[in-house]
């Protein structure tokens, strides 16, 4: 074993993780001190009514700002979170961060309809998760309707039933679900059935080389039929032109979010592009 010098702690590294690339080891061993000294940030992407190009709310997304790394992509820390468990505390720290800034915005006379906030499958495996959510929302003062939980099919992979059951009791409490990353994966109709959905979020690669792909039309066009029938609201996620922009109007999607429009900006800017927009109304 070899103790390697990092900053000011020591560290004991065991043969097997010289496998492991030093960036990843280095986000893992950061992350604690990360969140006690608030390097983590919430950045928000608008979410805008197709119909009446409006912003209705917006969808919080993760960033790290750390000291050696500079920004870091929660697709780099929220798998090696989720492995260690470290997303418990990370998520309820985003959860609590989203209420409040709600609430906040509602103080600066921006109300917001819905904050979509991502869940890790993780976090559906604690029994107490039902109550950490309505401890953030009840701190913050705003209503359960305000808050979206985004999930993917991944939280089923282990106790279906029991995540069912959470599903069903964050319906009675208020909360909105959507089911995100439709698309990818190994999506399944079945889900739709069976969860207590308020939104279907299309993956970006749904709306993606879309414009020239006739048979990938139809699918989008199917899909959004299905969703309708089964009272959902469908988003369409990662839209980047005005192509795809009259393709998703053509078949009624509801919503949408994309660099079209507005890339995830930190909440300050947010605040500010609401303001004009409600202001102009484009
Ligand atoms: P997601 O929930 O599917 O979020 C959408 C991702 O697409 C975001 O990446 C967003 O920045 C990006 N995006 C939005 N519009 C466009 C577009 O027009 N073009 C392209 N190419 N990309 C677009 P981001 O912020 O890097 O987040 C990646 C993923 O990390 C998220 O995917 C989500 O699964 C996860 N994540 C982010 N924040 C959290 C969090 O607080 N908790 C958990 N558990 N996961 C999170
Ligand atoms: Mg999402
Ligand atoms: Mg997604
Ligand atoms: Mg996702």
């Amino acid at each position: 074993y070899v103790a390697k010098k990092e900053r000011n702690t020591c560290k004991l590294y065991s043969p097997s993780m010289n496998d492991v690339p030093k960036k990843e080891l280095m986000l893992e061993n950061s992350m604690f001190k990360a969140l006690e000294e608030e390097q983590f940030t919430l950045f928000y992407q608008p979410k805008i009514d197709v119909a009446t190009g409006r912003i209705y709310g917006a969808e919080a997304l993760i960033r790290w700002r750390h000291p050696d790394f500079g920004m870091v992509s929660p697709l780099e820390f929220i798998p090696l979170a989720e492995k260690t468990g470290f997303i418990i505390p990370l998520g309820e720290w985003v959860l609590r961060k989203a209420c409040m800034q709600i609430s906040e915005w509602e103080r600066m006379g921006l109300p917001l309809l819905s904050v979509s906030v991502n869940m890790s499958m993780i976090q559906f495996q604690q029994k107490q998760i039902v109550h950490t959510i309505e401890r953030a929302i009840a701190a913050a003062g705003i209503r359960p309707e305000q808050i979206e939980l985004e999930i993917t099919e991944s939280i089923f992979m282990d106790n279906p039933e029991h995540t069912l059951k959470i599903l069903h009791e964050l319906q009675q409490l208020g909360v909105k679900l959507s089911l995100d990353d439709f698309g990818t994966g190994y999506s399944s109709l079945s889900y739709l059935q069976n969860i207590p959905l308020h939104t279907l979020k299309l993956d970006k690669s749904f709306i993606s080389d879309i414009v020239s792909d006739f048979k990938k039309q139809m699918i989008y066009k199917s899909v959004i039929v299905i969703a309708h029938h089964l009272n959902l609201k469908v988003v369409t996620e990662g839209v980047e032109t005005e192509d795809e922009m009259s393709i998703i109007r053509e078949h009624n999607c509801d919503a949408v979010q994309g660099y079209i429009y507005s890339p995830p900006v930190p909440a300050a800017k947010f605040a500010q592009i609401y303001t004009e927009h409600r202001a102009t109304g484009s």
